[in-house]
C-alpha cells in the first residue's frame, strides 16, 4: 500500500454438498445434526466465505489456491486456522478489516415434487436470509 487510505470491498461464496455422519461446523461453530457439509477441512462455508471476500479484496488469490486439498493442507482442518492464517497474511500486507457481513441460504438437499419434506422445508423461515455482523 501506498500509505494513502484505501477501501476494498470483497464478495466470498462457498457452497459445499451435505454428508451423513460428518460434523456440521459454521461460522467456527459445531452445529448438533446429522449431516454436516463434505470438504477437505471441516467445509465450513461460512468462514471460507469469508476468506475469499477477505482475499479478493486484497488481490490476494483464494482459498483454493492457499490451501489446496492436494495434502499439504491437513484433512479435517479446523478453517478458523486457515482464517488466523489469512489473516496473518492480511497484516503482513499492510491491510486491515473493517467490517464484514454474511448471509447464510439453506436449502434441502433434494427438491422436487415428489419430496414432501424439501417443500416444507422450502417453505420455512430457515430459506429466508440471515445476515449478521462479524466486527
Ligand atoms: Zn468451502
Amino acid at each position: 500500500m501506498t500509505g494513502e487510505e484505501e477501501l476494498r470491498i470483497g464478495l466470498g461464496v462457498d457452497a459445499h454438498a451435505l454428508e451423513d455422519g460428518v460434523p456440521l461446523v459454521l461460522g467456527g461453530v459445531r452445529v448438533e445434526s446429522a449431516r454436516g457439509l463434505a470438504g477437505h477441512s471441516d467445509g465450513d462455508v461460512i468462514t471460507h466465505a469469508l476468506i475469499d471476500a477477505l482475499l479478493g479484496a486484497a488481490d490476494m488469490g483464494d482459498i483454493g489456491s492457499l490451501f489446496p486439498s492436494d495434502g499439504s493442507t491437513p484433512p479435517g482442518v479446523s478453517s478458523l486456522v486457515l482464517l488466523e492464517d489469512v489473516a496473518g497474511r492480511l497484516k503482513g500486507a499492510g491491510w486491515q478489516l473493517v467490517n464484514a457481513d454474511w448471509a447464510r441460504y439453506t436449502i434441502a438437499a433434494t427438491t422436487g415434487p415428489n419430496n414432501p419434506a424439501a417443500a416444507a422445508a422450502s417453505a420455512t423461515p430457515a430459506n429466508t436470509i440471515a445476515k449478521s455482523r462479524f466486527w
